[in-house]
């Protein structure tokens, strides 16, 4: 029997609608069970005119399920806030919180729950942390092998700077703590370990987790003083103090960052981070915008590599044997086959389940790509040259999937643009 989020959500509002006296309490659990139980990342609260719209986003691809009547908002903005301990009166700032595991029944993750107000109430998002037993070692992480080889050989330097690139939502950071983890599991060697997270989300044993806030200046505000938590540039530089091997940053995102990062690497440190681009090879010009020097890139990066999540077809897709020509990227590209989703009961109807991780590794070290490097090429000579060198570059191995039916061409396209 194919039931959709929609119709599933219809059966929880039907449902809780019979408890009259706690309706919403009864509906807000359902939805908040139902969005963990689909492996939902976020849920939204989004009062409008019609009403308060539910969605969830599952495998970063929002889903409407249904909408709840305006008259209820106020009701289901306190219910939600009470989790996370927010103040339920104060409705006209916006507000964040933790929910604790186990605090909400049938729920075993951490959850933020954020709060805003909007032109019809309080706009409330839901994110669930991922559970803590996941992307424990870089094998779970889903990459292929040449990948995985990769990843370990990453993990066994001693200096050098591990960055991994992607647009938000790409699993750039999953990545970047599963090789924190396996760093502080290996037996053999103990390396002192240090990460500046923006939050922490799990506790990881061997590693000082020090939370700090990515805004560069934001050490010197209100909300900063309240909260204690240093910038991060400020915190990378003091942490050197503190004789550290493995340094992790959460992601770069200004220049400060970017210079206290690349000292790190350069004297002695592994440093590992995440980097918001398109490509890898469009982070080197990103670096040098942000005015960092050509000979600091070619001396302090170790490994470069971009990736990307493409959601997973589920079995119940349909393979339509026709030759097509696709445009990815500025690329032509032309494929044998191809796959398209169906839906059913498995994949609740989205077509789709899981997703699949895909890599583009940029050859730092080899000559040609460094002399690039140093002069300042521009990004499409450096992706280019690459190519020529040996890399397989994401629109090729999103083209090799859509032929394997591991993905579908409307997936691609939402994905690579
Ligand atoms: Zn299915």
């Amino acid at each position: 029997m194919l039931q959709t989020i929609a119709e599933l959500f219809e059966t929880w509002f039907c449902e809780s609608r019979k408890q009259s006296d706690d309706f919403i309490v009864v509906l807000i659990n359902k939805i908040l069970v139902g969005a963990a139980a689909l492996s939902a990342s976020d849920i939204h609260f989004q009062p409008g005119r019609n009403g308060v719209e539910i969605r969830f986003r599952i495998d970063g691809v929002l889903h409407i399920l249904g909408c709840v009547p305006l008259e209820h908002s106020s009701q289901i903005a306190a219910r939600l806030k009470v989790f996370a301990g927010l103040l339920t009166y104060k409705v006209d700032v916006p507000q964040e919180g933790r929910v604790r595991s186990g605090r909400v029944e049938g729920i075993a993750q951490e959850m933020r729950i954020s709060s805003a107000p909007t032109l019809f109430g309080e706009r409330i998002v839901v994110r669930f942390f991922s559970p803590e037993n996941q992307c424990q070692s870089i094998e779970s992480l889903g990459f292929e092998e040449p990948v995985q080889q990769y990843l370990h050989e990453v993990i066994t330097r001693r200096s050098g700077a591990v960055l991994i690139v992607g647009p938000s939502g790409s699993g750039k950071t999953t990545t970047a703590y599963a090789l924190l983890r396996e760093l502080a599991h290996c037996r053999e060697t103990t390396r002192s370990i240090v990460s500046l997270e923006d939050p922490i989300e799990h506790a990881i044993d061997g590693v000082a987790q020090i939370e700090v806030s990515s805004h560069p200046d934001s050490g010197k505000t209100e909300h900063n003083e309240k909260s204690r938590t240093l910038s991060l540039d400020r915190m990378l530089q003091y942490m050197m103090r503190q004789d550290p091997e493995v340094l992790m940053v959460g992601e770069i995102r200004e220049r400060r960052t970017a210079e206290a990062a690349f000292q790190a690497a350069l004297t002695g440190h592994l440093l590992i981070s995440t980097f918001h681009g398109g490509s890898a090879a469009e982070s080197i010009g990103r670096f040098l915008e942000l005015g960092i020097e050509p000979f600091v890139l070619r001396n302090s990066i170790a490994f470069l590599f971009c990736q990307r999540l493409l959601r997973r077809l589920c079995s119940c897709s349909k393979k339509i044997e026709q030759q097509l020509e696709i445009r990815l990227q500025g690329k032509n590209l032309r494929v044998q086959q191809y796959f398209e989703p169906c839906g059913c009961s498995e994949c609740g109807g989205t077509g789709y389940a899981g997703r699949i991780p895909i890599a583009e590794i940029l050859p730092i070290e080899n000559e040609v790509i460094a002399r690039a490097i140093l002069e300042r090429s521009a990004t499409r000579i450096i992706q280019q040259l690459a190519q020529e060198q040996g890399m397989t570059s994401i629109v090729e191995n999103v083209a090799r999937r859509l032929e394997t039916g591991q993905t579908s061409l409307l997936e691609a396209k939402r994905v690579l643009g």
